[in-house]
């Protein structure tokens, strides 16, 4: 950590003294270090400028699941929900994050039934009365970027089918009720672990929540599993999301050959997943995008 003097510019940006601004968190943050703490590093935290124009983005990305929500529908394809994305995020001066990030093809995911995440849109993908899909929305407004998803039930689903997206969304919220600051970030999969386990079910491993807001995918990871009183202790000023993905079956998963992204369950069972993106504010957390 950079020694700065408690009359300088704070490294935040915020154009505020050291002594006003971070000076007491470091000094906190050093310390805990010193107990063998894993602490985030200076990148992690971002200043009020930062939080709102990342506010902004978030605003627009729950708007665009709202819209999502208003159209969807039994005999859809999943084109369609990507051509509802592409409009209406553009409408408003903003740009989908996933089209073409590292070669992804569509403006968001759309992962049907057994596909855990990463589903791409196609015409060829009808909705049908039973399904149950994850639209997965991401945003950059203004160079600021928002991430969060929802599940859909089409029409009417299996009590089964039901009762798995209903439960994912308690584990997401048992893993927000963990954040506020110098709580750890093995909290969060800790407490989203013992609900999905209660019920019976598996925690998807190989994908995790992530930092983001400057950029699409930064750190910390957040994994939906762990020990609590373990890993990153959260400070203010942190965005990341939660995200949990959780099956009916075995956790264990396969990529598609072909498009190199879809990830399906290997046993062919369901698998859902809810993502809110989060702030660590000074006494808990704020929900920027849902
Ligand atoms: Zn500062």
């Amino acid at each position: 950590m950079k020694k700065l003097g408690r009359n300088d510019p704070c490294w935040c940006g915020s154009h505020k003294k050291y002594k006003q601004c971070h000076m007491a968190l470091d000094d906190k943050l050093r310390l805990l270090s010193m107990r063998g703490e894993e602490i985030p590093s200076h990148a992690m935290i971002r200043n009020a400028e930062q939080i709102e124009k990342i506010r902004e983005s978030a605003k627009i990305n729950t708007a665009v699941l709202d819209e999502v929500s208003k159209h969807i529908h039994v005999g859809m394809t999943t084109q369609e929900i990507d051509d509802i994305v592409y409009a209406f995020t553009t409408s408003h001066g903003a740009i989908p994050a996933p089209l073409n990030y590292e070669g992804f093809p569509k403006s968001v995911c759309t992962s049907v039934n057994n596909e855990i995440c990463h589903g791409i849109p196609s015409d060829q993908v009808i909705l049908k009365e039973g399904d149950i899909v994850n639209v997965d929305v991401s945003t950059i407004y203004n160079g600021y970027y928002s991430d969060a998803s929802r599940m859909f039930c089409i029409g009417k689903v299996s009590p089964e089918a039901k009762r798995l997206v209903d439960v994912t969304k308690e584990c997401l919220y048992k893993g927000i009720e963990t954040v506020r600051p110098f709580s750890h970030i093995g909290d969060i999969g800790a407490a989203i672990e013992a609900h999905a386990k209660a019920n019976g079910y598996s925690v998807v491993v190989e994908f995790v929540g992530h930092g983001v807001g400057i950029d699409f995918h930064e750190d910390p990871m957040v994994p939906h599993y762990g020990v609590a009183g373990t890993g990153m202790v959260l400070v203010p000023g942190m965005t990341f999301t939660i995200e949990p993905m959780i099956n009916q079956g075995t956790a264990s998963l396969y990529i598609d050959r072909e498009n190199n992204w879809t990830s399906y369950t290997s046993d062919g069972k369901l698998s859902a997943q809810w993502e809110h993106m989060l702030l660590v504010t000074e006494d808990g957390y704020e929900i920027l995008s849902k």
